[in-house]
């Protein structure tokens, strides 16, 4: 599998780094206190974060926290193993816990897959991601929730932006002194199922309140940002208010 990792250098020792592969996204926050892991890919993806951390000159250990955008199989399945493996906590929106804990369920199971097969890419798409765990239910039983709006006090002290619709409790991270948006699934610039490039919404049925979800792209028009760190597609130095205002007015 591959990857490709986009580093920012924020300054006084501190370092944002975006790791993307051809199927979902993690980014890397890291300072003197150690390292931020934002996501983690699917179950399949844990060792491939790993070699992500060496390959910034970082361990496993030295994560403080985990953060989690949204509950989704691509994001928490490797977060869930490292969790376990190397012991540290993970922070979620305090709407998206129960998810995370599997209280909830809002994932897409096989027979809503089996719905979207009606698109080209989606079979191939399927095929590729079974081996990854895409049909994994496990969860991260001690995921807590934390303050939105407030710098966290972990490496990176990244800022939770709630933007809701993906997932009922799905949140975005401003990190980089407000420079850059972590923005999950609220706003992507690739997928392997739509097949298009640039700022765009994720495509249709992985939402589970699209309405929600594109309240959550208004907010983020009102963002001075200009790195776009997505869950899905390649990191974008692009105004966050332009490729959200991008993805909005396409549907
Ligand atoms: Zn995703």
């Amino acid at each position: 599998m591959k990857l490709t990792i986009e580093s920012i250098d924020v300054g006084r020792g501190s370092e944002v780094h975006h790791v993307y592969t051809d199927h979902v996204n993690w980014t890397l926050l890291r300072d003197d206190d150690g390292i931020t892991l934002i996501d983690a890919g699917y179950p399949g993806h844990a060792d491939l974060v790993v070699d992500s951390i060496r390959m910034i000159g970082g361990t496993p250990e030295a994560v403080v926290a985990g953060l989690l955008t949204h509950a989704h199989v691509d994001h928490i399945g490797g977060l869930a193993k490292l969790a376990g493996r190397y012991g540290f906590p993970v922070y979620t929106d305090e709407i998206e816990v129960a998810h995370a804990r599997r209280k909830r369920l809002e994932q897409a199971g096989p027979l809503d897959i089996a719905r979207m097969a009606y698109r080209p890419r989606a079979i191939s798409w399927l095929v590729e991601v079974l081996p990854l765990g895409v049909l994994s239910r496990a969860g991260v039983d001690d995921a807590q929730g934390v303050a939105a709006g407030v710098p966290l006090d972990l490496p990176g002290r990244p800022v939770l932006v709630p933007s809701h619709g993906h997932t009922s409790g799905h949140a975005a991270f401003l990190v980089a002194d407000g420079r850059g948006l972590v923005s999950g699934d609220a706003l992507i610039t690739g997928h392997r199922v739509s097949g298009m490039t640039g700022p765009q919404r994720i495509p249709r049925g992985f939402d589970h309140d699209r309405a929600e979800a594109a309240q959550a792209l208004i907010g983020f028009t009102h963002l001075d940002s200009d790195l776009l760190l997505p869950g899905h597609g390649p990191f974008m130095r692009v105004s966050v208010a332009k490729a959200a205002e991008q993805a909005l007015s396409q549907e």
